[in-house]
């Protein structure tokens, strides 16, 4: 970040502030399993700044989550909540698990172990969570009512992305993958490219990449291929990824026979590739809605898309987006590609705390209104400053961070100067 730093002379003092975490939660999370023997899952809430309002981020099960990790997401976060202008600090929460290995009620119990861990530093005064990778609005639902017993009050908007029933917002699921198609959309406009002549690859097939996958795909463009952490599918054709998705959730499988029920394809037209292929695909853009890493120094040559959307947070390594850089090859950053999940958890939290609820339609017109209205300053900065746009993005959210942290008072200012 110097090199931003730099760039908008940010104070010392907001430097210092900004180098490290404000306060790092860390919890053993015991939880009972089916079979009547004990594990206990290491869990962290981080909360990264809040100068700009209450900490907001969402919570990861993964394996290999660890303090480094959710340090790193809730930075991402205090940039991601900054350029979109969300009146939100960053906080990221995670759990080392493979949630796959456990039954359900052993999922249950663990949501609701880790609002026993950490109900007393969340709030929706304070840090509000969200779902993140491979945690759902079933997750988000047993946190909230965990919540609500221990406090023995409702208090919706503790955290966002829960079920329709509880409070949850409409578009709240699609929000990450629409808003990734808004941003790819204004993008493509100011290119002068239209959707029917632009193809795409997505990798990682989960609920972001799903929606953005559908969506784009109404909107004209041609999904050519698709992969999850299982294997890839490739059609030069076109992919219908509706009942892709429903065949994946009955079978947990990408197999390339479903799609054929749609009028898209025949099951002959259909390739099953792997997952670093789809990496190397010759595709206008190349979508990475995984995890963080997918595109490294050891893969970067591999890449031949004319650009990269990134729906998941970190996908493009920073040596990797150096070459990408040198090779023309252009960058939507996550913290505004992706930010459209976090837009309609800030809706979903204002309608929670006003408890007036709106349609599905009036929150995409806001999610569009905020994310396309910020990103096309990200890509007017980017052009008049000659920088990348992940530089653009980066110095519309420092600027804000920057100067919340410093309306407090900084040296100079105390000084007199
Ligand atoms: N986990 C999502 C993200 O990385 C959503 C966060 C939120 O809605 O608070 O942006």
């Amino acid at each position: 970040m110097a090199g931003i730093y730099d760039r908008l002379e940010v104070d010392e003092d907001v430097r210092r502030q900004l180098q490290q975490p404000s306060r790092i939660h860390e919890a053993a999370i015991p939880v009972r399993m089916d079979d009547g023997s004990l594990r206990v899952f290491n869990g962290w809430r981080i909360q990264y700044d809040q100068s700009r309002g209450p900490g907001k981020g969402g919570i990861r099960f993964h394996p290999d989550v660890d303090a480094d990790e959710v340090a790193t997401l809730s930075f991402w976060m205090v940039l991601k909540c900054a350029v979109v202008n969300l009146p939100f600090g960053g906080a990221k929460g995670g759990v080392q698990v493979d949630p796959k290995s456990l039954s359900r009620l052993e999922l249950e119990r663990l949501s609701r172990g880790y609002i026993r861990a950490f109900y007393d530093v969340i709030g929706p005064d304070r840090d509000i969570p969200a779902p993140d990778v491979n945690t759902n609005e079933t997750v988000m639902g047993w946190m909230a009512d965990e919540y609500a017993e221990i406090t023995r009050m409702k208090v919706p908007a503790i955290i966002t992305g829960k079920p329709p029933g509880m409070g949850g917002s409409a578009g709240r699921a699609a929000a990450t993958g629409r808003g990734a198609l808004y941003v790819l959309d204004a993008w493509a406009e100011r290119k002068g490219k239209n959707p029917e002549d632009l193809t795409i690859a997505v990798q990682g097939f989960g609920n972001a990449g799903y929606h953005f996958a559908r969506l784009a795909q109404e909107s004209g463009y041609r999904i050519v291929a698709l992969s999850d952490s299982q294997g890839a599918i490739h059609a030069d054709q076109g992919l219908d990824p509706e009942p892709i998705w429903r065949h994946k959730n009955e079978t947990r499988e990408l197999k390339g026979m479903v799609y054929c029920e749609s009028s898209v394809c025949t099951e002959n037209d259909v390739d099953q590739i792997s997952k670093d292929d789809l990496l190397a695909l010759d595709v206008d853009v190349l979508v990475l809605a995984a995890l963080e890493n997918a595109i490294t120094a050891d893969n970067v040559d591999k890449v031949r898309a004319g650009a990269i959307l990134e729906i998941a947070n970190g996908p493009v390594t920073s040596e990797a987006d150096k070459h990408l850089n040198e090779k023309n090859i252009t960058v939507l950053p996550d913290v505004l590609a992706n930010a459209g999940g976090v837009i309609v958890s800030y809706l979903e939290w204002v309608q929670n705390r006003t408890g007036d609820y709106w349609s599905e339609s009036y929150i995409n017109e806001r999610l569009a209104d905020q994310l396309v209205g910020q990103a096309q300053l990200c890509f007017d900065r980017a052009e008049e400053e000659k920088v990348d746009y992940r530089v653009a993005a980066y110095l519309q959210s420092v600027e804000r961070i920057a100067s919340a942290l410093a309306s407090r008072g900084t040296q100079r200012y105390f000084n007199g100067d």
